[in-house]
Protein backbone atom coordinates (compact mmCIF):
# COMPACT_ATOMS: atom_id res chain seq x y z
CA UNK A 1 0.00 0.00 0.00
CA UNK A 2 1.03 3.33 -1.03
CA UNK A 3 0.10 5.67 2.23
CA UNK A 4 0.91 9.76 2.00
CA UNK A 5 2.68 11.86 5.01
CA UNK A 6 -0.68 13.57 4.95
CA UNK A 7 -2.75 10.45 5.65
CA UNK A 8 -0.41 9.19 8.18
CA UNK A 9 -0.82 12.29 10.17
CA UNK A 10 -4.49 12.38 9.61
CA UNK A 11 -4.89 9.10 10.81
CA UNK A 12 -2.96 10.02 13.81
CA UNK A 13 -5.12 12.72 14.14
CA UNK A 14 -8.27 10.17 14.02
CA UNK A 15 -6.49 8.02 16.65
CA UNK A 16 -5.96 10.39 19.25
CA UNK A 17 -9.33 11.96 18.99
CA UNK A 18 -10.84 8.30 19.37
CA UNK A 19 -8.65 7.59 22.23
CA UNK A 20 -8.20 10.23 24.11
CA UNK A 21 -4.48 12.42 24.89
CA UNK A 22 -4.45 11.63 28.41
CA UNK A 23 -5.46 7.97 28.28
CA UNK A 24 -3.10 5.25 30.45
CA UNK A 25 0.10 3.92 28.67
CA UNK A 26 -1.19 0.58 27.62
CA UNK A 27 -4.57 1.58 26.44
CA UNK A 28 -3.03 4.40 24.47
CA UNK A 29 -0.26 2.29 22.96
CA UNK A 30 -2.71 -0.57 22.10
CA UNK A 31 -4.59 1.47 20.32
CA UNK A 32 -1.75 2.93 18.39
CA UNK A 33 -0.64 -0.85 17.70
CA UNK A 34 -3.89 -2.17 16.20
CA UNK A 35 -4.02 1.54 14.25
CA UNK A 36 -0.97 0.37 12.54
CA UNK A 37 1.14 3.40 13.90
CA UNK A 38 3.38 1.66 16.28
CA UNK A 39 6.01 1.46 13.49
CA UNK A 40 4.65 1.89 10.57
CA UNK A 41 7.16 -0.01 8.27
CA UNK A 42 6.42 -2.96 9.71
CA UNK A 43 3.72 -5.34 8.29
CA UNK A 44 -0.36 -4.55 9.00
CA UNK A 45 -1.26 -6.57 11.83
CA UNK A 46 1.85 -6.34 13.39
CA UNK A 47 2.14 -2.91 14.48
CA UNK A 48 2.99 -1.26 11.32
CA UNK A 49 1.41 -0.62 7.93
CA UNK A 50 4.24 -1.54 5.27
CA UNK A 51 4.78 2.15 5.03
CA UNK A 52 7.98 4.30 4.49
CA UNK A 53 10.10 4.00 7.65
CA UNK A 54 10.30 7.73 7.03
CA UNK A 55 7.00 8.31 7.65
CA UNK A 56 7.45 7.56 11.78
CA UNK A 57 8.54 10.93 12.11
CA UNK A 58 5.73 12.37 11.48
CA UNK A 59 3.51 10.44 13.83
CA UNK A 60 6.10 11.14 16.48
CA UNK A 61 5.50 14.31 15.64
CA UNK A 62 1.52 14.95 16.02
CA UNK A 63 1.58 12.95 18.96
CA UNK A 64 3.71 15.43 20.76
CA UNK A 65 2.10 18.56 19.34
CA UNK A 66 -1.46 16.66 20.36
CA UNK A 67 0.27 16.16 24.15
CA UNK A 68 -0.16 12.35 24.04
CA UNK A 69 1.54 11.61 27.41
CA UNK A 70 2.99 8.27 26.76
CA UNK A 71 4.90 8.70 23.20
CA UNK A 72 8.55 8.22 24.06
CA UNK A 73 10.38 4.95 23.68
CA UNK A 74 12.07 5.71 27.03
CA UNK A 75 9.36 3.80 28.46
CA UNK A 76 11.04 0.60 27.43
CA UNK A 77 13.94 1.54 25.69
CA UNK A 78 15.56 -1.37 25.07
CA UNK A 79 12.58 -3.84 24.50
CA UNK A 80 11.28 -1.06 21.47
CA UNK A 81 14.75 -0.47 20.24
CA UNK A 82 16.35 -3.19 20.22
CA UNK A 83 13.60 -6.29 21.16
CA UNK A 84 11.05 -5.46 18.58
CA UNK A 85 13.38 -5.61 15.88
CA UNK A 86 15.02 -8.53 16.61
CA UNK A 87 11.87 -10.43 17.12
CA UNK A 88 10.64 -9.33 13.89
CA UNK A 89 13.19 -10.27 12.18
CA UNK A 90 14.36 -13.50 13.71
CA UNK A 91 11.42 -14.63 15.38
CA UNK A 92 8.34 -16.89 14.37
CA UNK A 93 4.43 -15.76 14.20
CA UNK A 94 4.12 -17.53 17.83
CA UNK A 95 7.57 -15.33 19.08
CA UNK A 96 5.66 -12.16 17.33
CA UNK A 97 2.11 -13.13 18.83
CA UNK A 98 3.64 -13.33 21.95
CA UNK A 99 5.72 -10.19 22.39
CA UNK A 100 5.78 -7.25 20.07
CA UNK A 101 2.89 -5.71 21.30
CA UNK A 102 3.25 -6.10 24.83
CA UNK A 103 7.05 -4.99 24.39
CA UNK A 104 5.58 -1.73 22.11
CA UNK A 105 3.28 -1.29 25.35
CA UNK A 106 5.77 -1.53 27.71
CA UNK A 107 3.42 -4.38 29.46
CA UNK A 108 7.23 -6.31 29.27
CA UNK A 109 10.01 -4.57 29.96
CA UNK A 110 12.86 -6.28 27.93
CA UNK A 111 16.92 -6.28 28.28
CA UNK A 112 20.28 -6.88 26.46
CA UNK A 113 22.16 -9.42 28.41
CA UNK A 114 25.47 -9.55 25.54
CA UNK A 115 28.40 -7.83 27.34
CA UNK A 116 30.41 -10.24 29.97
CA UNK A 117 32.78 -9.40 32.84
CA UNK A 118 36.04 -9.99 30.35
CA UNK A 119 34.04 -9.46 26.79
CA UNK A 120 32.59 -6.35 26.17
CA UNK A 121 34.07 -4.12 23.02
CA UNK A 122 34.66 -8.21 21.86
CA UNK A 123 31.59 -9.45 22.70
CA UNK A 124 32.05 -12.08 20.19
CA UNK A 125 33.98 -13.73 22.37
CA UNK A 126 32.00 -14.53 25.61
CA UNK A 127 31.81 -17.60 27.59
CA UNK A 128 28.35 -18.03 28.95
CA UNK A 129 27.41 -21.45 27.84
CA UNK A 130 24.44 -23.03 27.04
CA UNK A 131 24.52 -27.35 26.43
CA UNK A 132 21.31 -28.63 24.60
CA UNK A 133 19.01 -30.86 26.84
CA UNK A 134 16.48 -32.67 24.95
CA UNK A 135 13.93 -29.63 24.37
CA UNK A 136 15.44 -27.45 26.67
CA UNK A 137 19.20 -25.90 27.24
CA UNK A 138 20.93 -25.48 30.55
CA UNK A 139 22.91 -21.86 30.94
CA UNK A 140 25.50 -21.61 33.24
CA UNK A 141 27.45 -18.15 33.19
CA UNK A 142 27.67 -14.38 33.75
CA UNK A 143 26.66 -10.65 32.31
CA UNK A 144 27.23 -7.35 33.50
CA UNK A 145 25.90 -3.96 33.02
CA UNK A 146 22.54 -5.36 31.75
CA UNK A 147 20.60 -2.18 32.19
CA UNK A 148 17.27 -2.14 33.31
CA UNK A 149 17.56 -5.94 34.37
CA UNK A 150 15.90 -5.51 37.53
CA UNK A 151 12.44 -4.56 36.01
CA UNK A 152 12.55 -6.60 33.15
CA UNK A 153 10.20 -9.35 31.99
CA UNK A 154 12.52 -10.59 29.41
CA UNK A 155 15.77 -10.44 28.03
CA UNK A 156 18.15 -11.06 24.89
CA UNK A 157 20.46 -13.47 25.49
CA UNK A 158 23.69 -14.60 23.62
CA UNK A 159 25.72 -17.29 24.60
CA UNK A 160 28.16 -19.85 23.65
CA UNK A 161 26.56 -23.29 22.14
CA UNK A 162 29.32 -24.66 20.45
CA UNK A 163 32.88 -23.49 22.30
CA UNK A 164 34.85 -26.10 19.23
CA UNK A 165 34.54 -23.42 16.31
CA UNK A 166 35.52 -19.66 16.29
CA UNK A 167 33.76 -17.44 18.39
CA UNK A 168 31.79 -15.82 15.99
CA UNK A 169 29.84 -19.31 14.47
CA UNK A 170 29.79 -20.50 17.69
CA UNK A 171 26.73 -18.64 19.35
CA UNK A 172 22.88 -18.79 20.01
CA UNK A 173 20.93 -16.39 20.76
CA UNK A 174 17.39 -16.89 23.10
CA UNK A 175 14.33 -15.17 24.67
CA UNK A 176 14.97 -15.64 28.25
CA UNK A 177 12.38 -15.25 30.62
CA UNK A 178 13.92 -12.62 33.93
CA UNK A 179 11.53 -14.62 35.96
CA UNK A 180 13.72 -18.42 35.66
CA UNK A 181 14.80 -20.16 38.09
CA UNK A 182 18.41 -20.05 38.50
CA UNK A 183 18.57 -16.36 37.37
CA UNK A 184 20.37 -13.99 39.73
CA UNK A 185 20.28 -10.01 39.21
CA UNK A 186 22.05 -7.86 41.66
CA UNK A 187 22.35 -4.53 40.82
CA UNK A 188 25.53 -2.05 39.88
CA UNK A 189 25.50 1.46 41.45
CA UNK A 190 27.03 4.18 39.26
CA UNK A 191 28.40 7.66 40.02
CA UNK A 192 25.12 8.85 39.29
CA UNK A 193 24.34 7.06 42.88
CA UNK A 194 21.70 5.43 40.57
CA UNK A 195 21.84 1.66 40.06
CA UNK A 196 20.51 1.32 36.11
CA UNK A 197 22.29 -1.44 35.56
CA UNK A 198 23.40 -5.12 36.78
CA UNK A 199 24.91 -8.11 36.96
CA UNK A 200 23.54 -11.21 36.70
CA UNK A 201 24.56 -14.94 37.37
CA UNK A 202 22.76 -18.05 35.44
CA UNK A 203 22.85 -20.85 37.63
CA UNK A 204 21.40 -23.94 35.53
CA UNK A 205 19.08 -21.76 34.28
CA UNK A 206 16.62 -23.76 31.43
CA UNK A 207 15.59 -22.05 28.76
CA UNK A 208 12.79 -23.76 25.79
CA UNK A 209 14.33 -24.46 22.50
CA UNK A 210 11.33 -23.03 21.38
CA UNK A 211 13.20 -19.49 22.88
CA UNK A 212 15.63 -19.44 20.51
CA UNK A 213 15.69 -16.60 17.89
CA UNK A 214 17.80 -17.74 14.38
CA UNK A 215 19.15 -21.25 14.55
CA UNK A 216 21.80 -22.91 17.03
CA UNK A 217 24.87 -21.01 15.98
CA UNK A 218 23.39 -18.07 14.06
CA UNK A 219 23.77 -16.06 17.44
CA UNK A 220 26.21 -13.93 15.99
CA UNK A 221 23.88 -12.90 12.83
CA UNK A 222 20.93 -12.00 15.47
CA UNK A 223 23.34 -9.78 17.85
CA UNK A 224 24.54 -7.75 14.84
CA UNK A 225 20.43 -6.94 14.21
CA UNK A 226 20.17 -5.82 17.71
CA UNK A 227 23.68 -3.95 18.16
CA UNK A 228 22.69 -2.19 14.65
CA UNK A 229 19.27 -0.95 16.10
CA UNK A 230 21.22 -0.42 19.29
CA UNK A 231 23.17 2.17 17.83
CA UNK A 232 20.15 4.11 16.32
CA UNK A 233 18.27 4.25 19.00
CA UNK A 234 21.39 5.71 21.05
CA UNK A 235 21.80 7.69 17.81
CA UNK A 236 20.50 11.22 19.43
CA UNK A 237 17.36 12.45 19.28
CA UNK A 238 14.82 13.34 16.74
CA UNK A 239 12.82 15.75 18.87
CA UNK A 240 12.02 19.70 17.59
CA UNK A 241 14.80 21.76 16.73
CA UNK A 242 16.52 22.91 19.83
CA UNK A 243 15.07 20.68 21.99
CA UNK A 244 16.64 17.87 24.10
CA UNK A 245 20.30 18.33 25.79
CA UNK A 246 20.90 21.38 23.76
CA UNK A 247 18.03 22.91 24.84
CA UNK A 248 19.69 22.82 28.82
CA UNK A 249 22.27 24.70 27.73
CA UNK A 250 20.46 27.43 25.72
CA UNK A 251 18.09 27.75 28.70
CA UNK A 252 21.17 28.04 31.28
CA UNK A 253 22.77 30.43 28.81
CA UNK A 254 19.86 32.85 29.08
CA UNK A 255 19.97 32.45 32.44
CA UNK A 256 23.58 33.17 33.16
CA UNK A 257 24.74 35.61 30.53
CA UNK A 258 24.14 38.95 32.16
CA UNK A 259 26.23 37.68 35.01
CA UNK A 260 29.14 37.06 33.13
CA UNK A 261 32.22 39.28 32.23
CA UNK A 262 32.01 40.52 28.97
CA UNK A 263 35.26 38.35 27.96
CA UNK A 264 33.09 34.70 29.08
CA UNK A 265 29.98 36.24 27.74
CA UNK A 266 31.88 36.35 23.97
CA UNK A 267 33.84 33.10 24.46
CA UNK A 268 30.33 31.18 25.98
CA UNK A 269 28.36 32.67 22.87
CA UNK A 270 30.51 31.07 20.21
CA UNK A 271 30.74 27.74 21.93
CA UNK A 272 26.55 27.82 22.90
CA UNK A 273 26.34 28.82 19.33
CA UNK A 274 28.47 25.78 18.09
CA UNK A 275 27.22 23.26 19.77
CA UNK A 276 23.73 24.43 18.98
CA UNK A 277 24.80 24.17 15.51
CA UNK A 278 26.14 20.69 15.86
CA UNK A 279 23.08 19.63 17.64
CA UNK A 280 21.12 20.36 14.42
CA UNK A 281 23.39 18.47 11.96
CA UNK A 282 23.07 15.26 14.47
CA UNK A 283 19.28 15.60 14.95
CA UNK A 284 19.09 15.86 10.71
CA UNK A 285 21.54 13.17 10.46
CA UNK A 286 19.74 10.53 13.11
CA UNK A 287 16.47 11.21 10.93
CA UNK A 288 18.59 9.92 8.03
CA UNK A 289 19.71 7.41 9.49
CA UNK A 290 16.14 6.40 11.24
CA UNK A 291 14.69 6.33 7.93
CA UNK A 292 16.56 3.74 6.58
CA UNK A 293 16.08 1.38 9.33
CA UNK A 294 13.66 -0.56 6.95
CA UNK A 295 11.85 -2.99 8.81
CA UNK A 296 14.50 -3.21 11.81
CA UNK A 297 17.50 -4.15 9.61
CA UNK A 298 19.72 -0.95 9.48
CA UNK A 299 23.47 -0.65 7.95
CA UNK A 300 26.27 0.52 9.55
CA UNK A 301 25.50 4.11 9.23
CA UNK A 302 23.42 3.95 12.51
CA UNK A 303 27.41 4.41 14.01
CA UNK A 304 26.82 8.02 12.71
CA UNK A 305 24.61 9.06 14.83
CA UNK A 306 25.63 7.30 18.09
CA UNK A 307 29.10 8.38 17.44
CA UNK A 308 28.54 11.78 16.98
CA UNK A 309 25.28 12.07 19.27
CA UNK A 310 27.80 10.66 22.44
CA UNK A 311 30.64 13.09 21.59
CA UNK A 312 28.24 16.05 21.46
CA UNK A 313 26.63 15.22 24.80
CA UNK A 314 29.58 15.38 26.58
CA UNK A 315 30.38 18.50 25.13
CA UNK A 316 27.33 19.76 26.05
CA UNK A 317 27.08 18.75 29.46
CA UNK A 318 30.44 20.09 29.83
CA UNK A 319 29.32 23.56 28.71
CA UNK A 320 26.24 23.39 30.90
CA UNK A 321 29.15 22.86 34.03
CA UNK A 322 31.14 25.49 33.48
CA UNK A 323 28.47 27.91 33.11
CA UNK A 324 26.95 26.61 36.38
CA UNK A 325 31.03 27.44 37.90
CA UNK A 326 31.20 26.27 41.70
CA UNK A 327 27.11 25.10 41.68
CA UNK A 328 28.05 22.14 39.59
CA UNK A 329 29.87 20.79 42.38
CA UNK A 330 26.52 20.60 44.47
CA UNK A 331 24.35 17.33 44.01
CA UNK A 332 21.21 16.19 45.56
CA UNK A 333 20.70 15.11 49.45
CA UNK A 334 21.94 11.60 49.62
CA UNK A 335 24.99 12.06 46.93
CA UNK A 336 27.33 10.31 46.37
CA UNK A 337 25.97 6.46 45.48
CA UNK A 338 23.56 6.41 48.08
CA UNK A 339 21.14 3.40 48.29
CA UNK A 340 18.57 6.47 49.30
CA UNK A 341 18.42 7.49 45.19
CA UNK A 342 16.60 10.74 45.95
CA UNK A 343 16.57 11.41 42.08
CA UNK A 344 13.14 12.77 41.13
CA UNK A 345 14.41 16.26 40.72
CA UNK A 346 16.35 17.11 36.78
CA UNK A 347 19.59 17.88 37.90
CA UNK A 348 22.38 19.16 35.35
CA UNK A 349 25.07 17.74 37.83
CA UNK A 350 23.84 14.54 37.25
CA UNK A 351 23.10 14.59 33.84
CA UNK A 352 26.71 15.65 33.63
CA UNK A 353 27.87 12.50 35.64
CA UNK A 354 25.23 10.39 33.49
CA UNK A 355 26.61 12.09 29.97
CA UNK A 356 30.11 9.79 30.67
CA UNK A 357 28.58 6.77 29.70
CA UNK A 358 27.46 7.89 26.53
CA UNK A 359 30.99 7.02 24.88
CA UNK A 360 30.83 3.68 26.21
CA UNK A 361 27.42 2.65 26.03
CA UNK A 362 26.01 0.66 23.17
CA UNK A 363 29.74 0.14 21.83
CA UNK A 364 32.22 2.53 22.91
CA UNK A 365 33.50 5.44 20.33
CA UNK A 366 36.28 3.60 19.37
CA UNK A 367 34.55 0.23 18.38
CA UNK A 368 31.89 2.90 15.92
CA UNK A 369 35.09 4.43 14.30
CA UNK A 370 36.14 0.95 13.44
CA UNK A 371 32.72 0.31 12.21
CA UNK A 372 32.77 3.21 10.12
CA UNK A 373 36.36 3.06 9.19
CA UNK A 374 35.85 -0.54 8.00
CA UNK A 375 31.98 -0.69 6.57
CA UNK A 376 31.27 2.88 5.21
CA UNK A 377 34.57 3.97 3.86
CA UNK A 378 36.31 0.70 3.33
CA UNK A 379 39.64 1.03 5.43
CA UNK A 380 41.50 -1.90 5.67
CA UNK A 381 40.33 -3.73 8.70
CA UNK A 382 41.28 -4.27 12.43
CA UNK A 383 43.69 -6.68 13.44
CA UNK A 384 41.90 -10.50 14.29
CA UNK A 385 44.34 -12.83 15.28
CA UNK A 386 41.26 -14.67 16.74
CA UNK A 387 38.95 -14.91 14.07
CA UNK A 388 39.79 -18.49 12.37
CA UNK A 389 41.13 -19.95 15.98
CA UNK A 390 38.25 -22.34 17.71
CA UNK A 391 36.95 -20.64 20.50
CA UNK A 392 38.71 -22.99 23.30
CA UNK A 393 41.45 -22.62 21.62
CA UNK A 394 41.99 -18.86 22.34
CA UNK A 395 44.37 -17.88 25.45
CA UNK A 396 42.16 -15.82 27.62
C1 LIG B 1 25.49 2.90 31.04
C2 LIG B 1 25.84 1.58 30.37
C3 LIG B 1 24.82 0.71 30.06
C4 LIG B 1 25.12 -0.52 29.46
N1 LIG B 1 24.09 -1.39 29.20
C5 LIG B 1 24.37 -2.61 28.68
C6 LIG B 1 23.31 -3.54 28.47
O1 LIG B 1 22.14 -3.28 28.74
N2 LIG B 1 23.62 -4.77 27.98
C7 LIG B 1 24.90 -5.11 27.65
O2 LIG B 1 25.10 -6.24 27.18
N3 LIG B 1 25.92 -4.25 27.85
C8 LIG B 1 25.68 -3.00 28.35
N4 LIG B 1 26.72 -2.12 28.57
C9 LIG B 1 28.09 -2.55 28.31
C10 LIG B 1 28.74 -1.90 27.10
O3 LIG B 1 28.21 -2.42 25.91
C11 LIG B 1 30.25 -2.15 27.23
O4 LIG B 1 30.70 -1.46 28.37
C12 LIG B 1 31.00 -1.68 26.01
O5 LIG B 1 30.68 -2.47 24.89
C13 LIG B 1 32.53 -1.71 26.24
O6 LIG B 1 32.94 -2.94 26.72
P1 LIG B 1 33.88 -3.03 28.01
O7 LIG B 1 33.26 -2.19 29.09
O8 LIG B 1 34.14 -4.46 28.29
O9 LIG B 1 35.24 -2.32 27.58
P2 LIG B 1 36.44 -2.98 26.77
O10 LIG B 1 35.91 -3.73 25.61
O11 LIG B 1 37.33 -3.74 27.74
O12 LIG B 1 37.22 -1.70 26.24
C14 LIG B 1 38.20 -0.99 27.02
C15 LIG B 1 38.78 0.11 26.14
O13 LIG B 1 39.47 -0.49 25.01
C16 LIG B 1 38.97 0.06 23.79
N5 LIG B 1 38.94 -1.00 22.76
C17 LIG B 1 38.51 -2.29 22.90
N6 LIG B 1 38.61 -2.96 21.74
C18 LIG B 1 39.11 -2.08 20.83
C19 LIG B 1 39.43 -2.15 19.44
N7 LIG B 1 39.26 -3.31 18.75
N8 LIG B 1 39.90 -1.03 18.83
C20 LIG B 1 40.08 0.12 19.51
N9 LIG B 1 39.80 0.25 20.84
C21 LIG B 1 39.32 -0.82 21.48
C22 LIG B 1 37.56 0.53 24.12
O14 LIG B 1 37.14 1.56 23.23
C23 LIG B 1 37.72 1.05 25.55
O15 LIG B 1 38.23 2.35 25.54
C24 LIG B 1 26.46 -0.86 29.15
C25 LIG B 1 27.49 0.03 29.45
C26 LIG B 1 27.19 1.25 30.07
C27 LIG B 1 28.32 2.20 30.38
Amino acid sequence: MTITEAEIRERTRTLVAEVGADAGQVEFRSAQWRAGLAAVQYPEGKGGLDASPKLQTAIEDELRSAGVKHHSMLINPIGIGMGMPTVLTYGTNEHHETHLKRIFTGEDIWCQMFSEPTHGSDVAGLASRAVRDGDEWIVNGQKVWTSLAHHSAYGMLLVRTDPEVPKHKGLSYFILDMKSRGVDIRPLYQITGDAEFNEIFFDDVRIPHSNLLGDVGDGWRVATTTLMNERVALGGSTAPKGSGTIASLTALWEQKVGSLSSGAREAMRDRVSQLWIESEIVRLTTMRSRANAASGNPGPEGSVGKLASAELNQKIWNAVMDLLGSDGMLHEPGYPLSRNRGTSGYSLSKAFLRSQANTIEGGTSDIMRNILGERVLGLPGDVRVDKEVAWKDIPS
